[in-house]
């Protein structure tokens, strides 16, 4: 391993940034492509599940071999989804042990759901539903500066579509259909609050757990394909539009209205509406198996809601009225 575990995670971002060369997603996936020795690949970390059931891998014939290898089931203790910038291209990451897990997510604690990350060392293993499987032995570590103004990728069309897909692009006309706290969640950076209810991905959370604001939303690129309401619930974007201290306060109090929540934050996202916009990041899960009774239909995943610029000065007024009214 290159990034020993007493590195720091600058120390480690330093390392990476300047002793690895950036190589792309289609050198990654070219069976015929030779790397040197150091290499990364910028990704976007999207979501970290913990296993509830096996998946099953496939190889594709390699130039120069027979034949592809025989399918393999994969036991894991936690799977990770990253989009490629720029491209509709999701990459996949199991981690087989609790120990390897919680390795690869070392520097979990200074990046969250739609931030780019280094893929370090990655090397081709297989594919699920046509998206790469990715091995790794080097944690996962984040970029210093990320792509603030990378090319839209706007959400399939095509819900027929077989394999995972990424989203990321940025959206004038959000508008919000509902707002209110989700009582109970996960504090940790890693996993931003966004399970409701299922475990989190987070291998060092604090025990602390506090309400998260969820917003469900219209946003017309989506609308017309996706099968069910859009929503995110996001400890980044509460911090944005609620004051910490309302946070302390449990959601059952009767000061955190939902009425005057859902109020103060469709006026909030209206005015960023009208100036910088947002910018949107999440994936395209496709339906599994259509001819089985227990069929899972398609779903948009939306893990990253942000507006595209720093709040202005009137937006900034905005909120401090809504803080002084919560409390
Ligand atoms: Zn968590």
């Amino acid at each position: 391993m290159f990034l020993k575990a007493d590195f720091s995670y600058l120390h480690a971002q330093h390392m990476t940034e300047n002793r690895f060369r950036e190589v792309t997603y289609s050198q990654l996936i070219d069976p015929d492509n030779v790397f040197g020795s150091l290499y990364r690949m910028r990704a976007t970390y999207l979501y970290t599940s913990v296993a509830k059931k096996t998946f099953v891998k496939t190889w594709q014939a390699r130039r120069g071999s027979a034949a592809a290898r025989l399918p393999e089931a994969v036991k894991f203790d936690r799977f990770h989804a990253f989009g490629v910038p720029a491209t509709p291209h999701i990459a996949l990451v199991f981690t087989k042990t609790e120990h390897l897990s919680s390795d690869f997510l070392r520097y979990s604690c200074h990046f969250c759901p739609g931030d780019e990350v280094w893929l370090v060392l990655p090397k081709m293993d297989g594919n699920i539903h046509q998206n790469p499987i990715v091995r790794m032995e080097e944690p996962l570590v984040p970029v210093a500066d990320s792509l603030i103004f990378a090319t839209d990728v706007s959400p399939p069309r095509n819900v027929e579509h077989g394999s995972y897909v990424y989203f990321d692009f940025k959206a004038k006309d959000i508008e919000v259909l509902q707002a209110s706290p989700v009582d109970n969640t996960c504090s940790g950076v890693l996993c931003d609050g966004q399970f409701e209810s299922a475990t989190c991905g987070c291998t060092k959370a604090p025990s602390k757990r506090h309400w998260t604001l969820k917003i469900t939303f219209s946003c017309p690129p989506m609308d017309q394909v996706a099968n069910d309401e859009l929503s995110i619930a996001s400890n980044r974007l509460t911090r944005l539009l609620i004051d910490e201290e309302v946070r302390c306060w449990p959601a059952s109090y009767p000061r955190v209205d939902p009425f005057d929540i859902y109020g103060d934050v469709s006026l909030l996202v209206r005015q960023i509406n009208r100036k910088a916009g947002f910018r949107i990041k999440g994936w395209f899960k496709p339906s599994v198996s259509k001819n089985d009774a227990t069929a899972e239909s398609y779903a948009f995943h939306v893990c990253y809601l942000m507006p595209c610029a720093s709040l202005t000065d009137t937006q900034n007024l905005l909120l401090v009225y809504v803080i002084l009214k919560l409390a």
